[in-house]
Parts: structure tokens; sequence; C-alpha cells
């Protein structure tokens, strides 16, 4: 008998209603003789209300609690998705993370899974039941409850998937599949038949909040065969797979972005070896991702650092690094908010060198000031001002044909 795991997000479980949608297209599988482990988010906005009521007792809450409070949510989901499949006829099991054995390691708020523990869920699955497990949330081996960081429930599900050998992850959201853009920014965006691991990974990385970046790598590492549809129409969705079988011929597959994004200048660090390492091991010990990094000789023998943070951690960063500055040696901090990162990634790029200029003049045409730069074989990320992200997304997408249907009709 064939396994699969259905995830539903949280705008798919926003009110009791769904709920009991997302009810009916679980027993439509059961019905076909699956086995299903089925994963949830929390309903609806309830995350984000979450965070609000932290922010009205402290601007500082300990990171352990923030999880503890935000595991509640999807424990909702599960207990009322079993209820709607048991009232519907069909005996489920709602298990939160630990139940469902979701071992992760013990980093609060953005924790990676290192095990699943399967031999409870395979209990279960052994007597018939549905299993509905809390996406989002794991327990360390010191029995402290983890969350897997935002959107971390379609990571929940390929971990599963790949844990219990299913035939297919299935990701059901508000949207039919994962598109050339975010629909709701570039409306020629067009949905994909396929893609492969590695631009889905770019993609998701890059901004394209349809599916977290961990779940795609599980994906790729483990080979689960992944589909990314809606939750509410019965049309086919966007197949993740090794090698995207259709539109090989396009060279640039997506255009993905991201706001909220700081640059922050080091002036005058000392032109010694260990400046570039300490400014990084600072950051690094402190938890605070680098994006683009860019290094300028200035006259004598010092340089002039920039690299791009979340707005998020600039506070951070800055306190971080003024607080070392005798020790690391620069001269001044600067920094520009208000940026976003603007990309488009295709592993058809690798073979074609023109695609950078290409991408650098669309937004010249444009009037977009490009800040900072980085590539790879499969992408090219600009850094630009916030205010020009979506209009320079759209005018890629138009530059590289994205709307254009090429293959399958869709
Ligand atoms: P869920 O609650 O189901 O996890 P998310 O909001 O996390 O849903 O992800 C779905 C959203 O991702 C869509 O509504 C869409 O706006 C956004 N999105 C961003 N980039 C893309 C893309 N390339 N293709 C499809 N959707 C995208
Ligand atoms: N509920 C969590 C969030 O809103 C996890 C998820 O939805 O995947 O980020
Ligand atoms: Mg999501």
């Amino acid at each position: 008998m064939g396994l699969i795991v259905i995830k539903f997000g949280g705008s798919s479980l926003s009110t009791t209603e769904k709920i009991k949608n997302a009810a009916k297209r679980i027993i439509l599988l059961k019905k076909e003789g699956k086995e299903v482990v089925v994963v949830v988010s929390a309903m609806g906005k309830t995350t984000d209300q979450l965070l609000e009521l932290t922010g009205q007792i402290t601007d500082s809450p300990a990171k352990r609690e923030m999880d503890m409070l935000l595991a509640t949510g999807e424990q909702v989901s599960i207990s009322l998705l079993s209820m709607a499949l048991s009232e519907m006829g069909a005996p489920a099991v709602s298990f939160t993370g630990w139940q469902a054995g979701i071992v992760t390691e013990k980093i609060h708020s953005n924790a990676r899974i290192v095990d699943v523990k399967t031999e409870y869920i395979k209990e279960k699955l052994s007597e018939g039941k549905i299993i509905v497990a809390a996406g989002f949330q794991g327990v360390t081996e010191e029995r402290e409850i983890t969350t897997l960081g935002r959107g971390g429930s379609d990571t929940t599900a390929v971990a599963l998937a790949a844990a219990l050998g299913a035939e297919r992850c299935l990701i059901c959201t508000d949207v039919t599949g994962v598109f050339t853009s975010d629909p709701r920014y570039v409306q020629q965006a067009r949905k994909l038949s396929s893609i492969s691991y590695d631009e889905m990974l770019e993609l998701a990385n890059l901004g394209a909040g349809v599916l977290h970046p961990r779940a795609v790598e599980f994906a790729k590492n483990y080979r689960v065969p992944l589909e990314v549809r809606s939750s509410t129409e019965n049309e086919e969705g966007t197949v993740i797979e090794e090698e995207a079988s259709m539109e090989k011929n396009l060279v640039v597959r997506g255009v993905a972005f991201e706001k909220d994004m700081t640059r922050l200048t080091i002036f005058g660090l000392k032109n010694e070896m260990t400046g570039l390492s300490a400014v990084f091991s600072e950051l690094a010990n402190n938890q605070i991702d680098v994006d683009i990094i860019i290094q300028s000789q200035t006259d004598g023998n010092k340089t002039n650092l920039s690299f791009s943070i979340k707005n998020k951690d600039r506070q951070a960063a800055v306190n971080v690094l003024e607080n070392q500055k005798e020790k690391i040696g620069f001269d001044s901090i600067e920094y520009e908010a208000g940026l976003a990162k603007v990309s488009i990634v295709g592993s058809g790029m690798i073979s074609n060198p023109g695609v950078a200029a290409q991408m650098f003049q669309v937004l010249a045409d444009e009037d977009v000031q490009v800040k900072m730069v980085s590539t790879s074989e499969i992408k090219v990320s600009v850094v630009i001002n916030e205010e020009k992200m979506t209009e320079a997304a759209q005018v890629l997408h138009e530059a590289f044909n994205l709307g254009a249907v090429v293959g399958k009709a869709q």
C-alpha cells in the first residue's frame, strides 16, 4: 500500500469550513487505498497573531518561550482536523511534533531536523488510522520544544515523507503550483509544470515563499517526489524533481524577490588577513546571516567592506560590530535600509554568458539603480531600492519571456 504525505498551509485551514474541505480531500486519498500522513500549519494568520501578542508583553522574549508559544498554533489545527476526519467516518489521530518523532538540534526559532523517529506513526498507521501531524515544530534530545523557522511546516512534511519512504509528498496551498514569479505581484506569472530541485532551492532561498528552502533541500537529498498544488482546485500542480522534464529550453525559469534588506558598510577595515574573518565570525556567532559581500580596496592599507543583511538583524549587527571595534579594527559603520533583492534563476544560465548583461540592461532602461550584485551558476541577484522591487520583477519577467507558454499547455 502506497503512503502519501499531504501538507496543508495556514491559508488553506483558516476556517472550520476549510478544515472540513481538507478532510474531504484526505478521505479521497484514503479511498484510493493510500496510507495517509497529513501535516498541518497553524490556522490562517495564527502565528502572526501570536507574535503580535508577544509584542504586547516584551520586545525581547526568550527564544525558548517563543517556541513554546508558536508551537501552540499547529496544535489547534491537528486536533480540529482529526475531529473533522473522525466526524466524516475516517479514524484519525493527531500528533504533536515530538509525538511524530521530529527531533531537532537545540536551536530555538530556526532549528534543523536531525532525526525522525517513525515507530509511533507506523504503529498508528498499521491500525488503519490517518495521522495528522503538527508541522513547524520538533523536540530536542533534551526535551525542549523547538520550531523550524517561518514556513517550516513544508519541511516537516518532506522530512516525514523521506523517513517513511512515501511515494509522494503533496504541498497543498493557496496557489495552484510554483509560478515563474509570485503571482500576487507579477500578474503575468505562469504555473510551471515542473522545476528541478536546484532551481527550486535557489528560488526558495531568494524569497519565493511558496516552499520553505529546507524542505527543498530535504527533498533533493532524499529524492522525495514533491508536488506543490492547490488545496481546493483539482488540477495538476508543479512537480519538483531531479531534472525538470519540461521547458529545458528556457534560460531563465523564474524571478524571485525579497524585501526588508539593509546594506551595511564598514569603512577603513584594517587590511590584515584577520579583518574579514573577524567581522564574519562575530556576526556568525550571533546568528546573523550575511548575504552578498563586496570588498573594495581604498588607499593605504585599509579596505571598505559592504554586505547585505535582513532589516531585522540590522541593530544586532551594528551592536555586535561596534562592541568589537577595537578588536576587529575599523573606522566607522554606515547602513542603508529600504532595500530589496531581485533575482533571476535558471539552470540554462550556465551556458549563456549574456544573461547578467541583459538583466543589467533591462534594469538600466527602467532607471533601476543596482547597488550590489551576486551570481552563481544558476542565478543573478541584484540589490536595489525597495520601492522599485515589484517593477523590476515585472520587467525582468517580461524581458526573459517568462509569461510565454512553452511545452505542455497549462
Ligand atoms: P501556505 O500557508 O500554504 O504555506 P504560503 O503563503 O507559505 O502558503 O505560500 C504560498 C504563497 O507563496 C502564494 O500565495 C504566493 O503569493 C507566494 N509565492 C511566492 N513566490 C511564488 C512562486 N514563485 N510561485 C507560487 N507562489 C509564490
Ligand atoms: N505556522 C508557521 C508559520 O506561519 C509555519 C508554517 O505555516 O509553515 O510560519
Ligand atoms: Mg508556507
